[in-house]
């Protein structure tokens, strides 16, 4: 697999930063883990083929983790070329989507639903931990709740080689989280704040650390990163706490995930 950051950042504007994005290439499909409004822009930034993105995952309904759904639909309806595109697009995620987007495409009739290939919707309420189910073909999901919203969710990513990906998404501290991403190959771990976090419903640096060091996952992205970060060497401080391999997450970094 391969990750492309598009959004390392959160719902507060930043020049450097956009919000909460990740292009994941992997052998049975794209998908796309979250879609900030910045989202649709930053694929096309990165000549990503969005027009034959697989799948999208959507893990609560903060606007800086959602806000890009709808204007990706309006927008590849109208894609040179789509009209070749038979094969559906998958939207995977935590309750209401369907509601939001239903809300949006009701209000001017944008008709957004109405594409010449289908539009997949498959709502997860919240769980414990939910076991594997196919994401797509080859591609395995398994998902557990976070302490951030009602409906935000985590999810574990396995594909046939066996390489790992976990994506907390918005996440209070949690064992029961730090033990879902044990032993991942890659964790994407949100670190909104250095210290004295201003909500129990993020991490600081010190939480995040505990999460790493509960989960010893052999690589750690830390992202949703509030702009508090951008006078702190991230990377610096968070191997005072965990001695694996950390990477201070940056719009348009690639990762290669698993052997
Ligand atoms: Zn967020
Ligand atoms: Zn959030």
């Amino acid at each position: 697999m391969q990750l492309i950051v598009l959004g390392s950042g959160t719902s507060v504007f930043h020049p450097r930063r956009a919000a909460a994005g990740f292009w994941l290439e992997t052998e049975a499909g794209s998908i796309l883990l979250d879609c900030s409004a910045d989202a649709p822009h930053r694929m096309a930034e990165e000549n990503l083929d969005w027009r034959n993105l697989d799948a999208i995952w959507i893990s609560h309904l903060h606007l800086d983790h959602c806000a890009g759904l709808a204007p990706f639909l309006f927008g590849i309806k109208w894609a040179p070329g789509i009209g070749d595109r038979k094969k559906p697009l998958r939207i995977f995620g935590c309750e209401g989507i369907g509601k939001l987007l239903k809300a949006i495409d009701d209000s001017h009739n944008y008709k957004l639903f109405d594409q010449n290939f289908a539009i997949e919707i498959h709502e997860f309420p919240p769980a414990e931990h939910k076991d594997g189910f196919d994401l797509l073909a080859g591609l395995t999901a398994e998902i557990i709740s976070t302490p951030h919203r009602a409906e935000s969710l985590a999810i574990r990513l396995t594909d046939q080689s066996g390489a790992t990906l976990v994506c907390t998404s918005d996440t209070g501290f949690s064992e029961a989280v730090a033990d879902f991403a044990r032993d991942a190959d890659l964790l994407i771990l949100e670190c909104s704040f250095y210290r004295d976090k201003p909500t129990r419903k993020h991490l600081e640096l010190a939480d995040a650390m505990r999460i790493a060091k509960l989960a010893e996952p052999k690589q750690l992205l830390l992202t949703h990163l509030y702009p508090e970060w951008d006078d702190i060497d991230l990377e610096a401080e968070a191997r005072k706490l965990w001695t694996g391999v950390i990477i201070a997450a940056h719009d348009g970094l690639r990762l290669e995930v698993g052997a």
